[in-house]
């Protein structure tokens, strides 16, 4: 392979193909559970670079691991550690990041995809517009990234996961073709949407470089309020209840535990919201271009009286919201919580109104199968969407009893996310860390067709190999 990486230098220069050595971080997922080797690490700083990139890497029968923020959480920005000895070539698109002027008349902004969702937020909002997708990662995770995993957030309860924001794409194809489909059409009806198969696709199919995104009117006014609920089991109560007369304004909807509280208070050293204890609590939050707070008090009035919220506090001032919405981002465990590494991790999504039934029946499976495991479970409650965690036990004595009962609680777990008629991937994707475990999800002719399709468009597999699609039974 030193002559791929002799022709990298050449095309691109010494500063934009990086030795992995100096470049370790790259070759780690985000949860440091997934480990790769690479030949070369190449910065493109243009749509035609990439494709030079692609077209020399499947030259010499590499493999092309494209990565954005990495913060990606199933190992799908990393070369594949499944043992092939098939040599990688990661092309990171930091480079990529420029954003064109918003256009107002068409509510919508073309950008490399590169930039974070972050600067993409605040450039609409420049523009006296809105970005809607968010999540705690905003300032890492990239537009390419949150397009390839179909991200979602705290704001798909309103306005849907990215697959809503995306009117056109960039890509370049497996063969080093570009093709150009930025469109900023809010309606076209001739013949098959080939952005859609981008979205989600998480780099198997092509690396996307540039993307249209659509924009929507700023919210101008918001409301949050973080309140402690009686139980799990009154969620569709709450759910239905929060949605009420309110004409779409509500805007969030997330589960948060005691122990999320507990912890990144602790980390953090800041005061509990709310003096009343509770096992569960909900972050709410209404938005719109009137004011909302009628909404919010409404909400809060309806469930107080009915005994289903027992105390709560709404943020007053935007600083306070900020504080509210600090915690949430901050309830991921790596961190927050000692031997997560350690720790089962799903991020499952159920219709929504089985979330209650779902809750009991994870802390159920986890009670059966490893007692010693401790369930924490956030999330995005709203659109049926947890991350569950079973935690390590604390004491040292139960710890080999946990991991022994791992295989078996990923194995129950995924079983009672699929008899709710859900996913294992709310979001995320598949990367590494499920290409297995998903094989249960799906018929097998849905395989069959998505194995079809990345043939069509990449015969060779030469984009991200060993992600995403479960290997073939036939082979
Ligand atoms: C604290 C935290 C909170 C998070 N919260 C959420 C959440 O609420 N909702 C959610 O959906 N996710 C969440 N995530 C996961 C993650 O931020 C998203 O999946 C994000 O979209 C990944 O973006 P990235 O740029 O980091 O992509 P990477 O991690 O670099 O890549 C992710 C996948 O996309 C592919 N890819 C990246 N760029 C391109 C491209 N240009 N073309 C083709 N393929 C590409 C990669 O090969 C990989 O398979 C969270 C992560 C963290 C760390």
């Amino acid at each position: 392979m030193t002559e791929l990486l002799d022709e990298l230098r050449t095309a691109f220069g010494p500063a934009a193909v990086l030795d992995p050595a100096d470049m370790a971080n790259v070759l780690v997922g985000y949860r440091g559970v997934h480990r790769g080797d690479a030949v070369a690490v190449v910065r493109p700083g243009t749509t035609e670079e990439v494709a030079e990139v692609v077209r020399l890497c499947a030259r010499h029968a590499a493999a092309v691991v494209t990565q954005g923020g990495n913060t990606g959480l199933a190992g799908g920005s990393v070369p594949a550690d499944d043992g092939s000895a098939r040599p990688s070539v990661v092309v990171l698109l930091s480079r990529l990041a420029r954003i064109e002027p918003v256009s107002t008349g068409a509510s919508s902004v073309t950008v490399e995809v590169g930039a974070t969702v972050e600067a993409v937020q605040r450039a609409a909002h420049g523009a006296g517009l809105m970005f809607a997708p968010d999540w705690g990662a905003r300032g890492t995770a990239t537009i390419g990234g949150a397009i390839s995993t179909n991200a979602g957030g705290i704001n798909v309860l309103a306005y849907g996961p990215m697959r809503n924001h995306v009117l056109g794409l960039e890509v370049v194809l497996a063969d080093g073709r570009i093709w150009n489909g930025l469109r900023s059409l809010r309606k076209d009806s001739s013949g098959y949407d080939l952005k859609q198969l981008f979205i989600g696709a998480e780099g198997t199919l092509g690396i996307i470089t540039r993307a249209t995104l659509a924009l929507m009117a700023s919210i101008t006014h918001e409301s949050t309020a973080f309140a402690a609920i009686r139980s799990t089991s009154d969620l569709a109560e709450l759910m239905a209840m929060a949605r009420a007369g309110t004409d779409g304004t509500l805007t969030a909807l997330e589960l948060i535990p005691d122990m999320g509280i507990e912890a990144v208070g602790r980390k953090f050293a800041r005061a509990r919201p709310l003096a009343t204890r509770a096992e569960w609590y909900l972050l709410v939050r209404y938005g719109g271009s009137s004011p909302v707070e009628q909404d919010l008090a409404e909400f809060l009035g309806g469930a107080v009286d009915r005994g289903l919220i027992t105390d709560a506090v709404v943020a007053g001032t935007t600083r306070q919201s900020d504080e509210l919405w600090f915690i949430r981002d901050e309830l991921s465990p790596p961190g927050l919580i000692a031997n997560f590494e350690l720790a089962v991790k799903m991020d499952s999504a159920v219709p929504v109104d089985r979330i209650a039934e779902f809750i009991e029946s994870i802390e159920e499976t986890c009670r059966s199968v490893s007692p010693a495991g401790r369930p924490y479970i956030f999330g995005h409650v709203g659109d049926g969407n947890l991350h569950i965690h079973v935690l390590p036990p604390d004491s040292q004595a139960d710890m080999a009893e946990f991991l022994g009962h791992r295989p078996a609680l990923y194995a129950a777990l995924d079983n009672l996310t699929w008899s709710m008629g859900g996913s294992i991937s709310g979001e995320h994707g598949v990367g590494q860390e499920l290409r297995t475990r998903i094989v249960g999800q799906k018929p097998p002719v849905e395989f069959d067709l998505m194995r079809d399709i990345k043939h069509v468009l990449d015969p060779h597999d030469t984009l991200n190999p060993g992600k995403t699609i479960p290997a073939d039974p036939r082979q």
